[in-house]
């Protein structure tokens, strides 16, 4: 019912169109052709007046068609087509064609020497004459409306133009009106196709009031559940790209039948790269094929541009029970470089630590069996004791200063954090190495410059003072000096351990805080260090989120500048 009244509304608003554009197109083309005619008189009566100065000098009264032709030729640019000469009672005298001849009455009725009238459809223009005998006469010119040259040409073209158009839209319209209601199958399927081709469009058969128009209504129904619908999937296909794409896996689907694959945006990126994993993915399909496994997984190994590690899941999944091709293959690529890192991390420490611990217990356990089984003097047997008991020295310095670098290779959780104040920290470490440094006689220089009681974590704090100051005492001279210092800048505090000890060269500054490193004569195992101060170090300073810069010159010492950005202790402990 509802579709119906918009039907009737739709037609009387355009029949309202058609009105008003008929309406404005003859008052505009009214007012055209009065403008028009009136030019047109203008003319014709700049002509006459050309015609009458030559009548008035006529002195005999024999004024013909030729006489108005050979004027015509001297004046080119007169233009009317019909003359007529007419005598004083309106009876034609001369007259050049077929023409009408009302002009006489018209003048005598007007009582002017000049009148104007359009008859049918020509315009006519008359003057009563005298020449110089006192034969009056009326000169008339006549014109047809069509051959006028200033007509209303290019107007007239856009009028009939617009005509034609609406005549053509009406007919399309009755057409379609016809359609609709004489061929209720041939309308209804084209709508249904438009609707089931585009269904992003929104089509609707117009339900007119017969027999068709449940059929329709249902139509119609149809077709919007059908564009719900098409909508929703798109929503969702769209939602399934956007956690596709957003997975920090990668996902893959190779379609069996007709080779097509999907790759989201991390697989792509990974696949398409050059040496990636299109090679390994294209043998990794190869080989599920072939063996006829609907499961399989592997560790795939990128290494140039950059080395990646991935853990492959191949599945086979059966699209179509009715169709043993229709098959896909999907896998899933978790990226498990992290972890690989880690393990080859670890496994080059576990390598280094059982190299570093050979040494020592190589040599205990060789001493020991010598003193076992042979009869040796007491000075021999005393000298290998001490040798076993250095070496055991040495072995447990080794073995917590790893366990110490373990320690400090994780964060240490912030309730176990112990706070401590940074001069308390630097004393009491002090105070640990008294006897070596009255041994060396060397002097420690203590310069602490900060305004406010600053607590900072002793875990993280501690084993860096401990390590630079072992450093500093170890590699100095016998009457040295050895400065600690501590700055505080408007946002860091700045740690200095200063020596006058033997120096880095400059192409092994780079590599000291590497684990296990050391410098020169300092690698002679016997000498005790162990090269695992400095990446303890390094360790404690990443957990500030600090910076270490070393300065150093051979032969004349060492800085080590340890840098603790204030705001990373602030918000992370509120402790400044
Ligand atoms: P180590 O236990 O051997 O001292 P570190 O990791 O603390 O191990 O130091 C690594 C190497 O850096 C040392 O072997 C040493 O050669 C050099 N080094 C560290 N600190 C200093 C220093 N203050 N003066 C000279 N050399 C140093």
């Amino acid at each position: 019912m509802k579709k119906t009244t918009t039907q009737s509304r739709l037609l009387v608003l355009l029949g309202l169109i058609v009105m008003l554009t008929c309406l404005i197109i003859g008052i505009f083309s009214h007012y055209m052709s009065q403008r028009d005619i009136s030019k047109q008189t203008y003319y014709l009566s700049e002509e006459i007046s050309t015609l009458v100065s030559y009548y008035e000098l006529e002195q005999e009264d024999n004024w013909q068609v030729s006489t108005f032709q050979d004027i015509r030729k001297k004046h080119p640019r007169l233009i009317s087509n019909h003359l007529i000469f007419l005598d004083a009672l309106g009876d034609s005298i001369e007259r050049t064609g077929e023409s009408l001849n009302r002009s006489s009455s018209l003048i005598i009725k007007s009582g002017n020497n000049l009148a104007s009238s359009v008859e049918e459809d020509r315009l006519l223009v008359s003057q009563a004459v005298v020449n110089q005998n006192g034969r009056i006469g009326i000169i008339q010119l006549e014109q047809s409306l069509h051959e006028y040259p200033y007509s209303l040409g290019p107007v007239t073209v856009i009028v009939k133009g617009l005509i034609v158009c609406l005549s053509v839209m009406l007919a399309g319209l009755i057409v379609y009106y016809y359609r609709r209601n004489n061929q209720p199958v041939k309308y209804a399927l084209s709508v249904v196709e438009e609707a089931l081709e585009h269904p992003e469009k929104q089509q609707e058969l117009i339900v007119t009031q017969n027999e068709w128009s449940l059929l329709y209504e249902k139509l119609n129904h149809l077709m919007k559940n059908n564009q719900q619908l098409y909508f929703r999937q798109l929503r969702a296909e769209e939602r399934l790209d956007y956690i596709l794409n957003s997975l920090e896996m990668g996902i893959i689907t190779i379609n069996l039948a007709d080779k097509t694959k999907f790759l989201n945006e991390m697989a792509t990126t990974f696949y398409y790269r050059p040496n990636g994993l299109k090679e390994a993915i294209n043998q990794l399909q190869e080989r599920l094929e072939q063996s006829h496994k609907t499961y399989l997984t592997e560790e795939i190994t990128l290494t140039l541009p950059s080395y990646k590690v991935f853990k492959a899941v191949a599945k086979v999944n059966q699209l179509n029970p009715q169709l043993a091709s229709a098959k896909e293959i999907v896998i899933v690529l978790y990226d498990v470089t992290p972890i690989k890192t880690i393990e080859r991390a670890h496994g080059a420490l576990i390598r280094n630590v059982a190299h570093e611990l050979k040494t020592p217990i190589t040599s205990i356990v060789g001493f020991a069996e010598t003193l076992l089984e042979e009869q040796l003097p007491l000075e021999t047997q005393q000298a290998f004791v001490e040798i076993i008991d250095k070496e055991g020295k040495r072995l447990n310095t080794l073995v917590n200063k790893i366990l110490e670098l373990l320690k400090t290779e994780h964060q240490t959780p912030e309730e176990q954090l112990v706070w401590e104040e940074i001069d308390q920290l630097i004393t009491s470490e002090i105070a640990v190495y008294e006897p070596l440094l009255k041994k060396k006689k060397i002097l420690v220089q203590h310069d602490y410059q900060v305004s406010t009681q600053i607590k900072l974590p002793e875990q993280y704090v501690q084993p860096i003072i401990k390590n630079l100051l072992e450093n500093a005492i170890h590699y100095s001279p016998i009457n040295s000096t050895v400065v600690i210092s501590m700055k505080e800048t408007k946002e860091e505090l700045v740690l200095t351990v200063i020596d006058e000890g033997i120096g880095i060269a400059e192409e092994e500054q780079d590599r000291i805080f590497e684990k296990f490193y050391r410098v020169g004569q300092s690698r002679d195992r016997r000498k005790g260090g162990t090269g695992l101060g400095l990446s303890i170090v390094k360790n404690c300073v990443e957990q500030l989120d600090g910076k270490i810069h070393v300065q150093s010159q051979v032969d004349k010492g060492t800085s080590f500048v340890v840098f603790i950005p204030k705001n990373h202790l602030l918000s992370r402990h509120s402790r400044l």
